[in-house]
C-alpha cells in the first residue's frame, strides 16, 4: 500500500492532522513545526498527542514528517543566527520526543559569500551538538535546487555534510522531485541513472522520504517553485514511476503542491491509481 501524504496546516493540532490526512485519502502527512518564518511554537498539548496516536494507530498513520521552518539557517555567518537554528531544531527535535515514529527534514542552509565548504562545516557541527541530546527521531536533509547560495544542490553537497557528523546512524535525505530537477538531475528521461548516482554518492539506503512536486521550471533551473503533479515540467509519468519504483514504492512520499485540501485529494487519488495499476 502506497504510503502518501500531503503537507498540512499544524494550526489546529495534531488530531485534527490526523483526522484531515484520513479524510483525504493519506496515511501520512507532513506539518510545519511552528511558523514557516521562525518564531515560537505553540504550547505542547500533550493530550492531543495522545488523541491522535490512538487515532493514527487505529487508521494506520505512520512515519509523519515534521518540516523545520525553512528560515532557519544552521551555516549563516553570523553567529547568532546560527544560535537561533540550533535552538530551533533542538527544541522542534524535543516536542518530537511525543511522536514515536517522526522524521524531522530541514534545509541545509544557504552559505552567502563563505563558500560551501565552510557552511557544510557548520551543518555537520550543528547536528553533531544536536545529536549529543540523544534524540530519536531521524533527521532528514533535504535536496535542494540551488538557488543562491543554497546547500544541498547536489548529492555531493549533503554526502559531504553526512561524511561529517560523528554519528550519521539517524541522519537521512528526504529527496524533492522539484528540487532536484530544478538542481539538473534529469528525473524525467533519466530516472535510473539518478537513483544510481544517488546510490553511488549517498547511498540509498539514506534515502528516507520523498517531497512529491511538479516542477513550474526547466531541468537546472535552480528556481524552486512547485507545480501540481502532471501540470509542471516532470509531467505524470515521471510521478508513475518514482510510486511504483521497486527502489523507491516503500518510501513515505509528501505532496508540497499548490493545492487546496481537495487539490491533495485528487493527486493522492490519482498517485494510488497508478500504483494499483502498474
Ligand atoms: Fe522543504
Ligand atoms: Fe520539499
Ligand atoms: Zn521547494
Amino acid at each position: 500500500m502506497l504510503r502518501i501524504g500531503c503537507h498540512l496546516s499544524s494550526a489546529k493540532g495534531f488530531l485534527a492532522m490526523g483526522k484531515e490526512a484520513v479524510g483525504i485519502g493519506a496515511n501520512t502527512f507532513q506539518f510545519f513545526t511552528r511558523n514557516p518564518r521562525g518564531g515560537k511554537a505553540k504550547a505542547l498539548d500533550t493530550e492531543d498527542i495522545a488523541a491522535y496516536l490512538a487515532y493514527a494507530q487505529e487508521h494506520g498513520i505512520a512515519q509523519i514528517l515534521a518540516h523545520a521552518p525553512y528560515t532557519l539557517n544552521a551555516c549563516a555567518k553570523d553567529e547568532g543566527i546560527r544560535q537561533f537554528a540550533y535552538n530551533t531544531m533542538r527544541d522542534d527535535l524535543e516536542r518530537l520526543e511525543y511522536i514515536p515514529d517522526a522524521m524531522y527534514n530541514f534545509h541545509p542552509g544557504s552559505h552567502v559569500k563563505q563558500g560551501a565548504e565552510a557552511g557544510i562545516a557548520y551543518i555537520a557541527d550543528m547536528l553533531d551538538r544536536i545529536q549529543e541530546h540523544g534524540f530519536h527521531a531521524t533527521i532528514l536533509l533535504e535536496t535542494m535546487a540551488g538557488k543562491g547560495t543554497e546547500i544541498g544542490r547536489n548529492f555531493e553537497e549533503l554526502q559531504a555534510i553526512i561524511e561529517r557528523v560523528a554519528d550519521s546512524s539517524r541522519i537521512g535525505v528526504c529527496m524533492d522531485t522539484c528540487h532536484v530537477f530544478d538542481g539538473g538531475y534529469d528525473i524525467t528521461s533519466q530516472l535510473e541513472q539518478v537513483l544510481e548516482e544517488f546510490e553511488s554518492v549517498l547511498g540509498l539506503r539514506r534515502l528516507k522520504a520523498m517531497h512529491l512536486n511538479d516542477s513550474m521550471n526547466l531541468l537546472g533551473s535552480h528556481k524552486d517553485r512547485h507545480a501540481k503533479i502532471g501540470e509542471g515540467n516532470i509531467g505524470l509519468k515521471t510521478f508513475e514511476a518514482i510510486v511504483t519504483h521497486p527502489k523507491l514504492r516503500e518510501l513515505p512520499f509528501f505532496l508540497e503542491t499548490p493545492n487546496d485540501l481537495a487539490g491533495y485529494q485528487k493527486e493522492i487519488a490519482l498517485l494510488r491509481q497508478c500504483a494499483i495499476i502498474s
